[in-house]
């Protein structure tokens, strides 16, 4: 643990939202294992919850519609705005991408804005990071806004617990819903700007496209329109969150998605981490002339030394090498 680590840390435990910024900053540069270590056994208490969708649809005026209601019923809330095309990052332009102003001044509601590339492991890595810290911190309630450009919602969906696709009527969106693949990960559908005309249609192809998949045994999707500038349907939006919450707890499904995420995590870690080492390797080989050598011969010299360390699934036991870590908290 370094000097830096060990004053975040202490800012951290005085509850200081800067301790809060700095160790998500530490995560954002690739230092927070350190701090992580520390943390980690306090997170699992927060409800996190990924909300999704297209730029313009509203995300940003439903996320402050939310946080107003959850701090009516007293909950402290933490927000992520994730953007995954830009390589930047800077509270700056959050006042831009997030319509959160009138919760800037409340010392309960943590903001911060984030890029996912460029961070190890994706949107996984640093993202997942800070709602870990967030959670760590204290936080109720943990949001993870970011703009729906095909794999993230999805990527959403693994870490949050319960994930919200906001969808805009009139622009063919539930077209788009069908070829990514997002049906399968939303929780809850809202259909914004339900002032629009075209609102009624876009409840019904949804209706449509949900009839066609089998929700037995499991959580059918819920469906809730909003007027978020209006602040209107966001009640109707918390009783869908809250239904959901409630089923994955009563279904034990809470137990087996957090271990999901937390898979999902180590993995992107791990395979950052080899996928770098593989590179090292491959610029090693073509500088020492080998380029034009059989490319399954390179390969197996990479992977080789890993086969040993690292057999492949259905070549051992399951019996893990390392004692499983067990999520904590629930
Ligand atoms: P984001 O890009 O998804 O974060 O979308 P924003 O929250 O920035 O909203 C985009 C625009 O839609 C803004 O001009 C909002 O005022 C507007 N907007 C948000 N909710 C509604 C709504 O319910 N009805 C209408 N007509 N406009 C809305």
């Amino acid at each position: 643990m370094t000097d830096t680590d060990a004053e975040i840390l202490e800012l951290f435990e005085a509850r200081s939202p800067r301790g809060l910024a700095r160790a998500i900053s530490r995560a954002e540069s690739g230092r927070g294992a350190a701090l992580m270590h520390r943390l980690f056994a306090r997170t699992g208490r927060a409800m996190t919850i990924g909300l999704t969708g297209p730029p313009g649809v509203g995300k940003s005026t439903l996320c402050a519609a939310l946080v107003t209601v959850a701090r009516k019923r007293g909950k402290t809330v933490g927000i992520v705005s994730v953007d995954p095309s830009s390589p930047f990052s800077h509270g700056a332009i959050l006042g831009d991408r997030i319509r959160l102003n009138e919760h800037f001044t409340d010392p309960e509601v943590f903001i911060r804005s984030m890029a996912s590339r460029g961070h190890l492991g994706g949107l996984a890595g640093a993202t997942g990071d800070a709602v870990a810290f967030m959670d760590a911190f204290g936080k109720d309630v943990v949001i993870v806004e970011t703009v729906g450009v095909g794999q993230s919602e999805i990527e959403i969906a693994e870490l949050a617990d319960t994930t919200l696709v906001a969808l805009q009527p009139g622009s063919g969106d539930s077209v788009q819903l069908l070829k990514a693949g997002i049906l399968e990960v939303a929780d809850v559908f809202v259909v914004n700007k339900a002032d629009h005309p075209m609102a009624l249609q876009l409840q019904r192809e949804i209706r449509g496209m949900m009839e066609m998949l089998d929700f037995r045994g499991r959580w059918t999707p819920e469906l809730v329109a909003t007027r978020a500038r209006e602040n209107v349907g966001i009640d109707a939006l918390w009783a869908a969150i809250d239904a959901h919450d409630a089923y994955l707890r009563a279904s034990g499904e809470l137990v087996a998605k957090r271990n999901g995420a937390f898979a999902h995590r180590v993995r992107a870690l791990v395979l950052g981490d080899i996928g770098r080492r593989v590179e090292a390797r491959i610029d090693a080989l073509l500088a020492n002339g080998v380029a034009h050598d059989d490319p399954y011969r390179a390969a197996d010299a990479i992977v080789a030394p890993l086969a040993d360390v690292l057999p492949q699934r259905g070549d051992v036991p399951r019996t893990p090498v390392l004692a499983r870590p067990t999520v904590k908290g629930f």
